[in-house]
């Protein structure tokens, strides 16, 4: 099998430092600090031809704050209107989450690598993510749903500290009629919670896994990363199996600043969506 995760398509931008404008359709609020807002290139032509692959992020430009990495949550099969699940996090987020629905904002991209869904086709796949690494892995959840038969099982392994943090949980219910088996845990459970209780890679206890039919798909804080390729590896899944998604401060996201260096590669064009055994070497060393 190779390494690199699924080839992506040309970018759509002819200038890939240029951001387009784009007006802000919608914005759902997700959990506390968090809204996806959902944008539409205002120049016609723009809208029509752009496109992206699940797991593939933009750049979201905001004139006078500055400029952040976010991935894509929406549908790979409605690009028209293209979704960005925003955590408020600090200058950049913090100023998008003061916007109104008819606002305006700058967007480049789509950047970056995609998860593997071509590698993963009659194969079982085990997606495991926590917190806000939902929403990069959401495109392919329902990317999975719409050819659901190429697929084996699917399970989603998801967590967050709370119930109140746990995103799209009303398309749960969606998710499992449409095949995925959707198992969530909180770290901090109220009165209302049923689900499990722990952190997520515990939830591997939950699945059985055939390790040699089963690709691993992962996002999320990296501590929770490493416990997930932990959990994975002891099942005796291949590191050549395990795709994870990677973070680094970003600039100029076409490789050229150098600001997302990890080790050999620049998680802007080689990543974000990385084979662990590819980067088995830099994982886990705060170094890098
Ligand atoms: C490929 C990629 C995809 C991303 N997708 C999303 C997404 O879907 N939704 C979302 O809300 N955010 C996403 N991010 C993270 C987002 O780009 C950063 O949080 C961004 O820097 C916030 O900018 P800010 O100016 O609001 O905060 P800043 O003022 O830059 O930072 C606020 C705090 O977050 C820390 N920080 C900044 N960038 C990162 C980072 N990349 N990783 C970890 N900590 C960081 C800073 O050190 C600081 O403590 C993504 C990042 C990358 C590289």
């Amino acid at each position: 099998m190779s390494l690199a995760p699924d080839p992506v398509l040309p970018r759509t931008m002819s200038d890939p430092m240029l951001p387009h404008p784009a007006v802000i359709e919608d914005i759902q609020p997700e959990a506390y600090g968090i809204s996806t807002f959902s944008l539409v290139f205002t120049d016609p032509s723009q809208a029509s031809t752009y496109r992206f692959q699940p797991g593939q992020f933009n750049m979201i430009y905001l004139p006078g704050f500055g400029e952040v990495a976010i991935s894509i949550s929406s549908s790979p099969s409605a690009p028209q209107v293209v979704g960005h699940t925003i955590r408020y996090a600090g200058s950049v987020t913090r100023a998008l989450g003061r916007l109104k629905v008819g606002e305006l904002v700058g967007v480049r991209g789509p950047y970056g690598s995609a998860w593997p869904l071509q590698k993963a086709e009659s194969k079982n796949l085990v997606i495991v993510s926590g917190g806000i690494g939902l929403a990069p892995l959401r495109p392919a959840l329902l990317s999975i749903l719409r050819h659901r038969e190429n697929y084996g099982r699917v399970v989603l392994l998801y967590g967050a500290r709370t119930p109140a943090d746990l995103l799209y949980t009303n398309e749960f219910a969606s998710w499992q009629a449409g095949g995925i088996e959707v198992h969530s845990t909180v770290d901090l459970a109220d009165e209302n919670w049923r689900g499990q209780v722990g952190v997520v890679p515990a939830l591997f206890y939950r699945i059985r896994v055939d390790p040699k039919q089963t690709l691993v798909m992962t996002c999320g804080p990296e501590i929770m990363m490493r416990f997930v390729i932990y959990e994975a590896l002891a099942r005796r899944v291949p590191k050549e199996s395990i795709f994870l998604s990677m973070e680094r401060n970003m600039k100029c996201a076409v490789g050229f600043c150098g600001h997302c260096q990890f080790g050999p590669t620049f998680i802007c064009k080689d990543g974000p969506v990385l084979n662990f055994a590819a980067i088995e070497p830099f994982f886990g060393k705060e170094d890098f």
